[in-house]
């Protein structure tokens, strides 16, 4: 196996085993180690004796019976049956196998085979050193012929043991006395003690290796806890413990190729409380948070099987339906969810009523599950604007295409950036020819597609709730431009415009109460502008809101008017101070005959419901007089002045108001009407 395979195959092993598998190498690895080492101690030990017995038969039995003299010369019979005598008793060791007494003329002048007694055999180095009073450690041998261990030829293993015989405290050994022990008893020993300790060293690295695999397995375990738990805080959302959005793209694609496979389909639906926001400021966020809970309880019941519930976001849930047949399949359970939270949800005895909007999309072909998302989120921007409060995604009405999907993702950091800006065009009294306020309307300065008109992304921001944000930032923006000119002396009326969406949220009027304040701006400068169609998209909200600002003292206009479906009876209803005709009944109106009938009507509607009206759209001194003559109160249009930046228009403002820049002043035609000046120039 290569190093690599084996690494493979490694690999595919849990972590506890690698561990334990890897543990074993060194464990292993200490275990052979060990048994060298007692093996070298066991030896050691076998000689050590040896040469102790030999030296204790030396002295206790040898020595006393011997003298130098007896060395030299050689023994009598007596001596040699004495010492036979002596040996034979053995009572010191059972396994001597050969006694030798050798004289410095390396003669053996005993042995208990006394077929060598008077014979002069070639020294060893061990004997030469014996008799040099330097005797070495036992030795295990075996005999050879041609040696002085020729007579022990067929004895097997022996160990060899030599000891200087000496007969005088001082001076050189008189001979030396070597003593062959058989090596099998000993070596049977040495193996009995071998075996007993290498049993005990295994199972003490035995031990050893099932301690460290428990703690490694007790770590290994928690770290798999924690890492599912880790996973599990990735993926569900901690207050509802429902999955989170991450986790349902990872549901949807799935659901997406299954359904691909077995030719079925799939809804998604995101669903968005309406005026949470409200509920949470009020109530505080700890009740928010039970009504989040109690939310997700009700739905995940109202659901069936085969779906899974998400929360997305803030007060954002989604739902995936992985066996919808059809669109029917995903209303039905837009309509089961609705009503799930029709019933007031009861908080620390507060009943809160919670109505959600519900946006759906079904499987497309080349969908990806970002792209269904997204679209269920586009039909959620419709259906908050509905009145039914549920809408399927359309794709003849409601497809975005890529390259403004792109601009919508932008949208956020140009907020940011504050890449938006606005430009304002001016509005006069016809009977004073006076300049009455300014209209504030937004351009995209984008760092890479120039100063975008706001036809370019208006319409797409107003499919999202990011019509919320860029609103506040135009207001915001307006007002700081307000007090910019009240510095140098010029007070204006301003008018923003509203998306039919911020009708929808009731939390604007309160909103924009607070940005006046900020800029302390009086509420009766301020106006917005409502199209009639934006107004219409959920009536009876739209007039609670309107109303709600209104009552703050902001005025109100009603804008492209006659571009919409409102009934009298409906306009009658809105709480509005001004009608702005639109432009197209304006532009034509000295050519078109039915065009002037339809202005006169309006401005006679207009007079009946005490409101002011303005004509927009004027091109031309003729068309600016005519609409004077057919009564309309105010006018704005290119030939009063376009759309300009703050400032050009202080140069106007400065004009009209007889104030501002030096510049502004010197080149004052000495008319304060600035239609009057831009008419005529
Ligand atoms: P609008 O509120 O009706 O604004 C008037 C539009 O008519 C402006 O276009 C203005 O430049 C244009 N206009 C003014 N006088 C004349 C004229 O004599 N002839 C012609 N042909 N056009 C004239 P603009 O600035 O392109 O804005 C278009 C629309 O975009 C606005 O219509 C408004 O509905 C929307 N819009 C602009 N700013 C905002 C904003 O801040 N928020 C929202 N929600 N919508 C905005
Ligand atoms: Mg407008
Ligand atoms: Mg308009």
């Amino acid at each position: 196996m290569s190093p690599r395979l084996s690494a493979a195959g490694l690999g595919r092993l849990s972590l506890t085993r690698q561990v334990a598998l890897l543990s074993l190498i060194p464990i292993i690895a200490l275990g052979v180690i060990l048994a060298r080492v007692l093996h070298s101690q066991i030896d050691a030990r076998v000689r050590a004796d040896a040469t102790e017995t030999a030296r204790l038969i030396a002295t206790l039995g040898i020595e006393p019976r011997l003298d130098a003299a007896d060395l030299t010369r050689g023994l009598a019979p007596a001596q040699i049956a004495a010492l036979d005598r002596q040996l034979a008793t053995r009572a010191v060791i059972g396994d001597l196998a050969r006694i030798k007494i050798w004289n410095t003329a390396d003669t053996v002048i005993y042995s208990e085979d006394h077929t060598l007694i008077g014979r002069r055999l070639q020294p060893s180095d061990d004997l030469e050193a014996a008799l040099a009073g330097r005797p070495e450690e036992a030795k295990v041998v075996e005999g050879h012929a041609n040696s002085e261990t020729a007579g022990e030829v067929g004895l097997g293993k022996l160990v060899e043991v030599y000891v200087p015989l000496r007969f005088s405290a001082k001076g050189a050994p008189a001979g030396a006395f070597e003593v062959y022990l058989s090596y099998r008893p000993i070596a049977a020993a040495v193996m009995r003690d071998k075996r007993t300790i290498a049993l005990l060293v295994a199972i003490g690295l035995a031990l050893l290796w099932a301690i460290v695999f428990r703690i490694v397995a007790r770590a290994s375990r928690r770290l798999r806890r924690q890492s599912q738990e880790n996973l599990r805080l990735a993926r569900y959302d901690s207050l509802t413990q429902l999955p989170n959005r991450m986790m349902v793209l990872e549901h949807v694609a799935r659901a997406m190729r299954r359904a691909r496979a077995n030719d079925g389909s799939i809804a998604v639906l995101v669903l968005d409380l309406d005026r949470f926001g409200e509920a949470n400021n009020t109530l505080g966020s700890a009740i928010g948070d039970q009504i989040l809970q109690e939310v997700a309880e009700r739905l995940r019941g109202s659901l069936g099987d085969g779906t899974l519930l998400a929360r997305l976001g803030a007060d954002e849930y989604g739902v995936l339906c992985g066996r919808a047949q059809c669109a029917q399949d995903a209303q039905a359970m837009a309509v089961r969810a609705q009503d799930s939270l029709l019933e007031p949800i009861t908080v620390a005895g507060t009943s809160v009523n919670v109505e959600v909007s519900i946006g759906m999309a079904v499987l497309e072909p080349d969908d990806t599950a970002e792209a269904i998302l997204q679209r269920a989120d586009t039909a959620l921007a419709r259906a908050a604007a509905s009145a039914r409060r549920i809408h399927l995604y359309d794709p003849a009405r409601d497809s975005v295409d890529a390259r403004q999907l792109i601009l919508l993702g932008e949208v956020r950091g140009a907020i940011e950036r504050e890449e938006f800006v606005l430009h304002y065009q001016p509005k006069i009294d016809l009977s004073s020819r006076r300049m009455t306020g300014v209209e504030a309307l937004v351009r995209w300065a984008h760092p890479e597609r120039g100063l975008l008109a706001p036809a370019r992304f208006v319409p797409l921001i107003e499919q999202t709730a990011l019509v919320g944000p860029l609103t506040l930032y135009v207001i915001e923006h307006a007002l700081r431009q307000m007090v910019r000119w009240r510095r140098v002396g010029v007070n204006v009326q301003m008018a923003v415009n509203l998306s039919a969406r911020n009708l929808l949220d009731r939390e604007l009027p309160a909103r924009i109460g607070g940005l006046l304040s900020a800029h302390g701006v009086s509420a009766e400068m301020l106006t917005v502008e409502v199209t009639e169609s934006a107004a219409m998209a959920d009536p009876s909200r739209a007039v609670a809101v309107l109303e709600a600002i209104r009552a703050m003292g902001v005025r109100v206009s009603v804008d492209d008017f006659g571009t919409g479906n409102a009934s009298i009876e409906y306009l009658a209803a809105l709480p509005a101070h001004e009608l702005k005709i639109d432009r197209s009944f304006i532009t034509g109106v000295l050519d078109d005959p039915r065009l002037e009938a339809i202005v006169r009507a309006t401005v006679d509607l207009a007079r009946n419901l005490d409101l002011t009206v303005v004509a927009e759209g004027i091109e031309s001194a003729e068309v600016l007089e005519h609409v004077a003559a057919l009564g309309c109160d105010e006018a704005q249009g290119y030939c009063i002045s376009r759309p300009c930046d703050p400032d050009d228009l202080q140069r106007l403002l400065s004009e009209a108001f007889g104030v501002g820049a030096e510049k502004a002043r010197s080149s004052r035609r000495g008319s304060r009407s600035i239609a009057a000046t831009v008419v005529s120039g």
